[in-house]
């Protein structure tokens, strides 16, 4: 201890302890107090509005759903159902139509509850904590913030049916849109220009194909470690108008709107959800240009085709990047000249001399194989990519050069929340849990509050 380095003398004292006031503030604890008084009285006006709607409800008898026919009175078991407040209880009749073998429970249905579940409000509110916090933290959350005690695995079950609610009703809307015979929106004020981009990165699979059982005190077996191969892409979409982007400070831009769309897996889901969700907001009329920003990718490219009215643009910094590749290869690492070359490079692409550039290149004569061969892929990229990047023009329209934008949604998206440190994921439970995240990000949490939850027998 003596050998310690001081840099200040030692005080006489030893420093006091901080001291917590003996108990919370005196405002706190009036809150508290009134919220302990008036929780039972609000589950019991919650039952007594129940007990209404089991009222008026009884007098009806269904149709089958199948055969139409009026279905017979079976029974009226009580159930219940867990709310914010606290327990919820009824008897609902209970319909059937033997021949048919269907079965109805219509005050259920019309309250939108689900016996023993956890239901209404508290349900969504759970649903926005696992779309934000992982299982555990959100459970954490739900006991601080709603005084409601729920293990994680009673989030996670919430998350699932809430989740499953919203990317069904996604699934049905893209397919909905996809058929020509489908109405859309109104196209009337559609906008000149829409500005479309695409990002990818990968999510850690799990790799159990059965549920690990625990057999009496012995504990669980580790999960298996990620193969390769067992990851899925999962792939992010936006939509914004080029009109929309405003400049909070020099040459710093950023959007007022912008629309997600995200899917587990091939390419061709995430364009069916990117055109399902234009045509959802009446944003390709017959006249909008389709601007569509890529960082190279080909299957990016090879969509783009579907908007006849189209733009497509290369990525600025995508393309930057390739000439820092070859001007590393020749002036090495952190070197001046290689600064120098590719500033040159990205002044003359800017300014649309894309040709220039590349008839320069073609003068250059490298003297070793690597860098020749370095050269070639350079030229064989930019002639490529010739007619996407024509920076100059579209700076003048507005639209933009970079897939900047793109890149930020999709981090806040995917990785966020669902690639965090060793987080592994079911293939349904990464879709509902993007559905949700979804639903948050394009400010559309309230959609929840009219779609069913879907219930796992
Ligand atoms: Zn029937």
């Amino acid at each position: 201890m003596a050998q310690q380095r001081q840099s200040r003398p030692e005080p006489v004292e030893p420093p006091p302890r901080p001291r917590l006031a003996d108990q919370p503030s005196r405002f706190i604890l009036l809150e508290r107090e009134v919220e302990l008084e008036y929780r039972p009285r609000m589950l019991e006006a919650l039952q007594d509005k129940v007990n209404t709607v089991a009222e008026e409800a009884r007098t009806t008898a269904p149709g089958c759903p199948r055969c139409g026919q009026p279905m017979s009175y079976h029974d009226a078991r009580p159930v219940s159902w867990l709310a914010h407040w606290g327990r919820l209880h009824a008897s609902p009749a209970r319909y059937r139509c033997s021949p048919c073998k269907q079965e109805r429970r219509p005050l259920l249905d019309l309250l939108g509850v689900e016996p023993g579940r956890i239901c209404g409000s508290l349900a969504r509110r759970l649903g926005l904590l696992a779309a934000v916090a992982p299982f555990e933290l959100a459970a954490r959350l739900a006991q601080l913030l709603l005084g409601v005690p729920i293990s994680a695995m009673g989030v996670w079950r919430v998350a699932q049916r809430l989740g499953q609610a919203a990317a069904r009703y996604d699934e049905a809307l893209s397919q909905y849109h996809a058929d020509s015979r489908s109405e859309g929106i109104s196209v009337d004020n559609a906008p000149p220009a829409v500005i479309l981009g695409v990002d990818g990165c990968t999510l850690g699979m799990q790799v159990r194909t059965r549920r690990r059982g625990r057999t009496g005190a012995e504990s669980l077996p580790a999960l298996p470690v990620i193969e390769k191969g067992h990851f899925r892409e999962v792939k992010t979409g936006v939509l914004l108008l080029p009109s929309e982007r405003v400049e909070t400070s020099p040459g710093r831009r950023s959007v007022v709107r912008r629309f997600l769309v995200t899917c587990l897996g091939e390419a061709d889901g995430i364009f069916r959800r990117l055109y399902s969700q234009l045509r959802e907001l009446g944003w390709v009329g017959p006249h909008t240009v389709v601007v569509i920003v890529g960082d190279g990718a080909e299957w990016i490219w090879n969509r783009a085709p579907m908007f006849v009215h189209r733009c497509e643009i290369l990525d600025f910094w995508h393309a930057l990047e390739h000439a820092w590749a070859f001007a590393r290869l020749g002036y090495g690492q952190d070197s001046v000249q290689a600064d120098r070359w590719v500033r040159g490079i990205a002044e003359d692409l800017r300014a649309g001399k894309v040709q220039e550039v590349i008839a320069r290149l073609k003068r250059l004569r490298p003297k070793t194989e690597e860098l020749r061969e370095g050269l070639q892929s350079l030229i064989r990229y930019y002639s490529e990519n010739a007619a996407r990047m024509r920076y100059d023009e579209y700076l003048r329209l507005g639209y933009g050069i970079g897939s900047g934008a793109v890149e930020s949604a999709h981090k806040q998206v995917v990785h966020a929340r669902l690639r965090q440190a060793g987080m592994r994921w079911s293939e349904a439970g990464a879709r509902r849990l993007l559905a949700l995240r979804l639903l948050l990000l394009n400010d559309d949490w309230a959609l929840l509050d009219r779609l069913r939850m879907v219930s796992f027998a």
